[in-house]
């Protein structure tokens, strides 16, 4: 994960580590060599300016401590202003005062979003709640058996109905109120590309149902397509935070350091295998940790 990103950091830091003093000079060439590791794991030009420059503004501003090398300065810096492009905190889940909690899944075809349904559902069992998974995708012929075979896996039931994907998962939300289960996951139709038809069924599956949650899945490893695409969804749904799946295919890491700023919405999930267990919240701090060796 992100391996280019952290052996470039690694490099950055070693040789700044040979130094004692770091100079204007040596200060602006160690940004400059942020900022070329940045672009090059495919960080969002914007974001990867403003990063810098805070970064810039720290070594500059900053008053010096007394117990720390000026490397281990610049470092520390540099870790926490990761963090803060990466998102700052993990994202808090709350519940509806007044159950069922709904979860409205949106993606683009073959980003993971059947699999991560499945994976966030159990990632509520494990929080205690009993979720209901809502098969909505109807335009892919097998989608919603799939969501059944994971659904059995986890032993989470999902419900269907052959019908329109409004009705679908207006009756999802009524049987989760029959069956009281609290917390209600709705799988919604994704596309090769973002089309008009797609985005407005999908608005109209978030009318009927007024998710507590909506998330958008996201490949990583398309980078700042896997951008693109949320800001697109933002502007039709808004979005409450992106899940980013396949991380651990991702040697770049440029969707990871970019969505948060790019979309203004946080990275609330992130899957890194295909095996159900593969899934946790996002944590800033420690992918930053991780970047950073
Ligand atoms: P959907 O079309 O968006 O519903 O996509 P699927 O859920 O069917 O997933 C598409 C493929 O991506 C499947 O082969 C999944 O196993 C795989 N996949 C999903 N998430 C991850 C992940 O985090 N890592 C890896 N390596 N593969 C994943």
């Amino acid at each position: 994960m992100f391996d280019a990103l952290s052996d470039r950091f690694d490099g950055i830091f070693k040789r700044l580590k040979g130094r004692g003093r770091l100079g204007d000079a040596e200060v602006d060439e160690v940004l400059r060599e942020i900022r070329v590791a940045l672009l090059e794991a495919d960080v969002n030009i914007a974001v990867a300016r403003g990063l810098v420059g805070r970064i810039r503004e720290r070594c500059v501003g900053e008053e010096l401590s007394r117990s720390l090398s000026p490397a281990q300065q610049v470092i520390k810096i540099v870790h926490e202003e990761l963090i803060e492009t990466l998102g700052g905190e993990t994202m808090k889940v709350t519940f509806a005062s007044k159950p069922p909690t709904v979860v409205l899944m949106a993606g683009l075809q073959g980003a993971g979003k059947t699999t991560t349904t499945a994976k966030l559902a159990r990632w509520f069992k494990q929080q205690g709640r009993n979720p209901l998974l809502v098969g909505a995708d109807l335009q892919r012929p097998a989608a919603v058996e799939q969501l059944r075979t994971l659904g059995s896996q986890i032993d989470v039931p999902v419900w269907s109905e052959p019908t329109d994907p409004v009705a679908v998962a207006e009756g999802g939300l009524a049987e989760a109120r029959r069956l009281g289960r609290d917390v209600v996951i709705v799988d919604t139709a994704g596309r090769l590309a973002i089309d008009a038809e797609m985005m407005e069924q999908v608005r109209q599956i978030s009318g009927a149902v007024d998710p507590h949650y909506t998330f958008l899945v996201i490949d990583a490893m398309t980078g700042q397509d896997a951008v693109s695409v949320a800001q697109a969804f933002h502007e039709t749904l808004a979005l409450d935070g992106v899940i980013l799946t396949k991380l651990d295919g991702d040697a770049r890491g440029g969707a990871a350091l970019s969505v948060k700023e790019v979309v203004g919405r946080p990275i609330a999930f992130a899957s890194t295998g295909e095996k159900i267990a593969d899934f946790d919240q996002f944590h800033p701090d420690r992918l930053a940790g991780r970047i950073l060796g």
